[in-house]
């Protein structure tokens, strides 16, 4: 399998919930490679499984101007976040060509297993802490526009579908 079909907003199964990954199997291991290629393939800088429609705790971060090192998170959880903030233009490959700023929690301490099961806990820093948050969101059946109005929505969705003629 080289890449999977990316869910694009207003698809109701970016709002499923996420269970945990109990199995770490090679199926886990192969997968986890799958969603950084789809990643990467859509020039993306994070991919949650849901966004392409598996309904599983697991995200693709991966942001190589500031570290070489791509990054599978199984069961991510946060532990900690900061009261300080670190702002961006915040976008999602399931809303495309559309960014508004916003404000996350600028470090955070992560728990998360990697594909092979091993239990970690890793900080995390400004960009990273905030694309991390992003995914989690997503494993909570949460997109990042989800709070805007109404009108706000519609003129998305309206974009989308032009976009996928
Ligand atoms: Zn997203």
């Amino acid at each position: 399998m080289d890449t999977l079909p990316i869910l694009k907003y207003p698809d109701e199964r970016l709002h499923l919930p996420c269970k945990d990954v109990t199995i770490f199997d090679e199926h886990l291991q192969e997968f986890g490679q799958v969603l950084l290629r789809t990643m990467r393939a859509s020039r993306g800088i994070g991919l949650a499984a849901p966004q392409v429609n598996i309904h599983k705790n697991i995200i693709a971060v991966w942001i190589e101007d500031v570290n070489p090192t791509p990054f599978i998170f199984v069961n991510p959880k946060i532990t900690k976040a900061s009261e300080e903030f670190f702002k961006w233009s915040e976008g999602c490959l399931s809303v495309p060509e559309y960014f508004e700023d916003r404000e996350r929690a600028k470090d955070i301490s992560l728990e998360f297993h990697d594909v092979f099961g091993v239990k970690q806990a890793i900080e995390f820093h400004d960009l990273h802490a905030f694309c991390i948050q992003h995914e989690i969101d997503h494993l909570n059946g949460k997109v990042f526009i989800d709070n805007l109005s109404q009108l706000k929505k519609e003129r998305i969705k309206t974009k989308i579908r032009k976009l996928n003629r």
